[in-house]
């Protein structure tokens, strides 16, 4: 591969260092020195393919974003349409493109857990989240509560890797080094019940618990210093987490209690994941604020949005009338060909029906992986819809992970590598989304790479 031509023995050891010329994403020293990155080039449906021209299934779907898979030809003509009649504008000073005008309506009729008033263009689910942060507190300056400025997220939370969005996150790894988190982000319980109740406590005790605690923290810092509550519906990086049972009701009751604003963050969950539209549907969530990317153009090109609800919106409004602009925005806010893809996204979305596409396949994917939940190396296995994560440890008990020398979870992700199949591995968990177009034999053909792996791992 280009990378082993790089290091060759008579290179000098300094060099070796770099392995390859780019400062990869989420990628340790020791992968980009030691060994060949896998390089992808090109993708067919729920498989891509190496420069070797090896085929991989995709079951994490690029990385939780290519809902439609590799080589969907209505969003490559809706691209190059948009290529041809407008490459870019922008959407600043009152100027826009009629891409982003169809697609910011589309967006409001498509999410219905409540009515949402706006939807704001970024480039991703960072941004999006980002955003979510000045939109917050813009909101309270213009309301005069001007110490209304916390935000509360979950340990072991994903919301992006930007400085702001990195601070919400609850990973430690997003933390350390970088001077994070921000001191206006706190956290709170992750909701994993398996891994954190209480001998005998129920899935609503520990709910109950949970909000408590949430409560607890809101009173200890202050009601009138928190503005904003941000949650995945279901947590996807943390290793894929599933609210117990009356936790966001709970949840909701706290934050409203106490006019603490709701961010869902749906980057993961929304367009049909989860087997319902949005999380939101499915948890019953009503939102002041949304975030998405990733499906949203099924990761053809780079968009993610913000839907603001008409409280929000209508503050925001009258303050920017008063102080001549809302000053936020980027130079592909809405840009024309990401919007078009989306909204070429959104209608195969609809056309197809794609919750009852989800809901129709992933029964085989859940049922077929949580077979596997007596191996002695699996501690739990979860999911719902088109998502699932698989965490090792020993004696089936979350308190007794194996060392992380042995490297469990990534011998296992290895073994189904070299079996033609690409899953996400964090430490011990395992975590897959495969595409919406995933077929029952590719289904089949997953299980299968994943009992091999398993058997070897064990
Ligand atoms: N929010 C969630 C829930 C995510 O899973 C991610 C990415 O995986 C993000 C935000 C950040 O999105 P992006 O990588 O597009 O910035």
């Amino acid at each position: 591969s280009l990378a082993k031509d790089n290091s060759t023995d008579d290179v000098n050891p300094d060099q070796r260092f770099k392995g390859h010329d780019m400062l990869a994403p989420f990628t340790a020293g020791w992968q980009t020195t030691d060994l060949d990155p896998l390089i992808i080039d090109k993708s067919e449906g729920s498989y891509v393919y190496d420069i070797t021209g090896k085929k991989y299934l995709d079951p994490l779907a690029g990385l939780w974003c290519t809902a439609l898979g590799g080589n969907e030809q209505r969003l490559i003509d809706a691209a190059t349409a948009q290529l041809k009649k407008l490459p870019f504008y922008h959407s600043f000073w009152n100027r826009t493109t009629k891409p982003s005008l169809d697609l910011a309506k589309e967006l409001l009729q498509f999410f219905t857990a409540r009515k949402m008033a706006k939807a704001f263009f970024v480039n991703s689910g960072s941004e999006a989240n980002d955003t979510q942060v000045k939109i917050v507190w813009y909101y309270n300056n213009a309301l005069g509560r001007p110490n209304k400025k916390k935000f509360i997220a979950r340990a072991k939370s994903y919301h992006g890797s930007t400085l702001i969005a990195a601070s919400l996150s609850g990973l430690p790894a997003l933390h350390q080094n970088f001077d994070l988190p921000a001191p206006f982000v706190l956290h709170t319980d992750c909701p994993h019940y398996w891994r954190y109740h209480l001998p005998g406590e129920t899935e609503e005790e520990f709910s109950t618990r949970l909000a408590n605690n949430l409560e607890e923290l809101i009173l200890k810092e202050g009601p009138d210093t928190i503005a904003a509550f941000i949650a995945e519906p279901v947590m996807g990086a943390g290793g894929v987490i599933l609210p117990p049972s009356t936790y966001f009701e709970k949840i909701q009751a706290v934050v409203k209690k106490y006019d603490i604003l709701f961010i869902a963050d749906e980057v993961i969950c929304a367009f049909g994941r989860l087997g319902t539209m949005f999380g939101c549907d499915k948890y019953n969530i009503k939102p002041d604020l949304v975030s998405l990317a990733k499906a949203l153009s099924s990761a053809y090109m780079p968009i993610g949005a913000v839907l603001v609800s008409p409280e929000i919106s209508e503050v925001i409004h009258s303050q920017s009338n008063k102080l001549g602009s809302f000053s936020h925005g980027f130079t592909y806010s809405g840009s024309p060909v990401p919007c078009a893809v989306a909204i070429e996204t959104l209608k195969i979305y609809k056309e197809t029906n794609i919750v009852e596409k989800v809901n129709k396949i992933s029964p085989r994917f859940q049922d077929g992986l949580k077979a596997f939940s007596d191996s002695p190396i699996i501690g739990e296995i979860r999911g719902t819809g088109l998502i699932l994560g698989t965490e090792f440890t020993d004696n089936k008990s979350p308190n007794d992970p194996f060392p992380p020398e042995w490297g469990v979870g990534a011998y296992f992700g290895a073994q189904c590598q070299k079996h033609g199949m690409l899953v996400r591995v964090a430490g011990d968990s395992i975590m897959m989304s495969p595409p919406y177009i995933i077929t029952p034999e590719e289904v089949d053909e997953l299980i299968s790479i994943y009992g091999k792996a398993l058997r070897e791992t064990e």
